[in-house]
Parts: structure tokens; sequence; C-alpha cells
């Protein structure tokens, strides 16, 4: 009946029976397993996303919007008796105002759509990932990139000045104001990003747009621990202007990277197994950025907090280290199963947190494997579980693990997101939330959604 609905107002161009569906918008980058929905729509504009969600409330069918499926958590994946809404063809050129530094895109774009919209204006966007291809403004909204330069440029919630939105009963939220400041109100925009399609569809957005610097210098160091990497990150702050990148690999991580892009530009020279940065200055010329990078360096070394580097030589040598850093496609094919988790952890004490975390889990199961990697500016890291005896890990095992990780990281005073959906997705914000917050959470979420269809069952 949704069905028949559905497809008589939008018509077979929008609507696809769930069975009839390419199978890529029934799975997703971690390759779960496909399911198909009622339906998977493909709207073309923000009056479709709302006739969409109208009959979709009227149905009380639940909805899951879909980006580009590059969610490590599986956010986006389909539900059996749900409707996907998949803004792919919500993907105008975006519109470029070079005075205001900002871009009007539509949620469908992809980030490297935008990057060339942008630069070929001289300018970019710089929340920046390794899903760049794939990953869309609206999923990267719902998700609160955080990205490589977080910590210098700021996450998606700092570089978003307007949405527009549609809630679950149609209504079109349009807060697309391209000013820095609006308190003319409360800023609502801000509750979706990050909702993880939980609040309504977002349509579009006016993103906030940078210089972009001609120049740049990268280096891949090697630093024997946590503490010596903030200590390097310190030094390289003040000395290197425009540091924007700082990304650090595990032990097992950059053994990972290495085999998987067959190449190792920093071999293990008899010291301890330590951490590896990835790390990129950008300016406006590149001889100084590297003399400065050199004394940096120089002085790292004199202070014995790193053990090894290498500064790039030509822009083939920087295209390999940064392929180490965005290996991490590879972790889905490489291993038969993997369960994700984006940990963010304080500086102080995660070096031990982490060390424990990989005893307690090596200790629990045996072939499982830490595979730690991330944003060390802002300490907001990736780790992937993975099974190196090729076999699936196991429901129950999942479970014990996720409780390992979970207690590891509230320990430490962290937070974390886990895979959406299944028996944990109210036992983690409850764990890492105080009551009165998860409460407050709750009755928002009810208060834009009171029949509960959207997203059910992921974020909380
Ligand atoms: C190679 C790789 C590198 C990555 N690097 C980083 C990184 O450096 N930093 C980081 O923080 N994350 C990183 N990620 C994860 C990141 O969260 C996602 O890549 C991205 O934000 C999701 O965008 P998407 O369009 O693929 O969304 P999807 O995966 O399709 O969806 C993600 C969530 O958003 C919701 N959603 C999607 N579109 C909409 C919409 N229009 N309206 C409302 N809700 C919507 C979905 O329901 C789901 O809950 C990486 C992932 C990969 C695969």
């Amino acid at each position: 009946m949704t069905l028949d609905a559905l497809l008589s107002a939008l018509g077979p161009q929008v609507v696809q029976p769930g069975h009839a569906a390419d199978r890529s918008y029934l799975t997703d980058w971690a390759l779960r397993e496909a399911v198909a929905p009622l339906a998977v729509l493909r709207p073309s504009s923000t009056r479709e996303v709302a006739q969409a969600l109208e009959i979709c409330l009227a149905h009380e069918v639940p909805v899951v919007p879909q980006g580009g499926r590059t969610g490590m958590v599986g956010g986006a994946a389909p539900l059996a008796d749900g409707v996907v809404i998949c803004l792919d063809r919500m993907d105008a050129t975006p519109e470029i105002d070079v005075a205001a530094r900002t871009a009007r895109v539509q949620a469908g774009v992809t980030l490297s759509a935008l990057q060339r919209a942008a630069q070929a204006q001289g300018l970019m966007f710089p929340v920046d990932l390794g899903a760049r291809n794939a990953c869309q403004i609206g999923g990267m909204i719902s998700t609160n990139v955080r990205g490589m330069r977080a910590f210098r440029d700021g996450a998606m919630r700092e570089n978003v000045l307007g949405i527009e939105a549609v809630l679950p009963d149609g209504l079109v939220l349009n807060a697309m104001n391209g000013t820095f400041k609006n308190n003319m109100g409360y800023d609502l925009k801000q509750l979706f990003i990050g909702a993880e399609g939980t609040l309504g569809v977002v349509t579009g957005a006016v993103l906030q747009l940078r210089p972009v610097s001609p120049a740049r210098v990268t280096a891949l160091l090697r630093v024997r621990d946590l503490t010596d990497a903030q200590s390097v990150l310190e030094v390289l702050q003040s000395r290197l202007r425009g540091l924007s990148i700082c990304e650090v690999m595990w032990p097992d991580y950059y053994h990972f990277a290495c085999g998987f892009r067959g190449f190792d530009p920093l071999p293990v020279n008899g010291c301890a197994d330590g951490l590896t940065l990835l790390i990129e200055a950008e300016g406006v010329e590149e001889t100084p950025m590297r003399v400065a990078l050199q004394a940096a360096l120089e002085l790292l070394f004199d202070k014995e907090w790193i053990t090894d580097g290498a500064i790039s030589q030509t822009s083939r040598q920087t295209e390999e280290f940064w392929a180490l850093r965005e290996a991490h496609e590879g972790i889905p094919q490489a291993f038969a199963s993997v369960a994700s988790f984006n940990v963010s952890l304080p500086v102080e004490g995660g070096d031990a947190a982490i060390s424990g975390l990989i005893a307690a889990l090596g200790e629990a199961f045996p072939p499982l494997r830490c595979l730690w990697f991330g944003h060390l500016g802002d300490m907001k890291l990736q780790l992937g579980v993975v099974n190196v005896s090729g076999s699936p890990i196991g429901a129950e095992d999942v479970i014990r693990i996720k409780d390992i990780v979970l207690s590891g990281v509230q320990e430490a005073g962290g937070s974390l997101v886990v895979e959406q959906g299944g028996e944990t997705v109210d036992y983690v914000p409850r764990r890492i939330r105080s009551e009165a917050e998860h409460a407050l959470n709750r009755s928002l979420r009810r208060v834009f959604d009171p029949k509960g269809i959207m997203n059910p069952g992921r974020l909380f």
C-alpha cells in the first residue's frame, strides 16, 4: 500500500521497489549484509522529499536517509520494513559566492564535487576526508564529520552556515542563512548536524569556504608514543604556522596500510615500533615552509621526540604518504569482518586507554587485531577491530567487543559512536551520557518526530 501511494505520487523514476533496487543502495562501505527495504526513493527536489515524507508518515513507515553510504557505523543501512531516501540525484553544481566565500549546495553533492567547484574559484572547503568521492554533504552534516583539518579549521559544525531540511511531516525548514551570526531564536541548524537522519532529511546547505593555499609540504614522522606525538604536535604548531594536518597511525594499522599499498616509506629501523604521524603544512610559498619544517624536525630529533622521519621530495612521494593514511578504505575487503568504532579520547590518559584496549581485546579474543588511526589534533580516532584468522566475528563476540571498548573509553573519559542499531543502541548513550541529557535528547527527538519514523533504532 505504501509502495503504491509512493509510486502514484512520485512515479517510477523516483520510486523503486526494494527488491528491484541496485544492490549498492542496500549495503554500505563496510559491506554489511544487503537488506532490501520496501522501496528506495531517489528524489530530485526538496518538494519530492517532502511528498515522500508525508506519505511515509501517513503510513507510519520508517525512513532511512542515505547519502554516499560511507558512514562507518551503519547509520544509512536500510531497514527491511522501511523506505530509503537517497539524495544522490540532488547534486546540482554548487553555487559559489566568491565575495562571501560561501557555497550553496544540494545535500546530494559529493565532497569531491564541492571541492572541484570551490577550487575553480580559488577557494576550498576545509573539511576533507578519504571518502571524498562518495560521501555527500547531507551525510557529512548528519554525522558532523570532523575530517583531517578539524583541529585547525573546525568540523562540519563550525563550517555550516545554513541548512534546508524536511521534517517528518513534510514541512520544509529553510534556514539557508549565509551569515556568520544569527541569534534570532535557537540555532536550529545545529540540531541537524550530527543527528544521523533522526530529525528529518537535510536537503541543502550553505557552507563556509576559505582561500586555497598554493603550496604544501608533507612528512612522515615516527614517534615512540602518544605523549611524544603530542609534544611533536605542539612544537610543529608553534613553528609551522600553516600546519593543517596531523594524522596518527598505530603500528598494526601502519603495517596493514604498507601491506595493502605495497610500499613502506618509513621502515622500522631497529628502534621500538612506535606511532607514525602524517603531517602537512599549507602556505603561499614552499621554500620557507620546507626550511621551517627542516629546522623543527632537527629540534625534535635533538629532543628525541621523533625517532625517524622523511619529508616528501616529490608529488609522487606525497601521494604515497597519503595513500597509507587512506588505506583504511581496504579494511572491509582485507578482513572477513570488522567492528568499527569512532572514538574520541582526552589527550591526558589517551595512550594508556589505547594500550589497555589493545591488551584487553587481544587477551579476550586472540585472533583479533586493533587497527587504530585518526586525527591526532583533536584525538578523534577510528578503531577497526578485525579478525586476522579469516573467519567472521560472531554476533555474541561483537557485543562483548563493544562492551570492552565502551568500558575502556568510558574509564578514560572519552566518547564513542558504535555500530548503529541492534541491542546496544540505547545502552551506549545511556552509559556515556547523564540520565538528564539522555532524557532531553529523547524529548527533543519526539518534538521533531512524534511517531518515530526517522531512522528508528539509530543514534539512541
Ligand atoms: C575512507 C573513509 C574515510 C573517512 N574519514 C573520516 C574522517 O576523516 N573523519 C570523520 O569524521 N569521518 C570519516 N569517515 C566517516 C564519515 O562519517 C562518512 O564518510 C561521511 O560523513 C558520511 O557521509 P555519507 O554521505 O556517506 O553518509 P551515509 O553513510 O550515507 O549516512 C551517514 C548517516 O547520515 C544520515 N544521512 C545521510 N544523508 C542524510 C541527509 N541528506 N539527511 C539526513 N540524514 C542523512 C544517514 O541516515 C546515516 O545515519 C570516513 C569514512 C570512510 C569510508
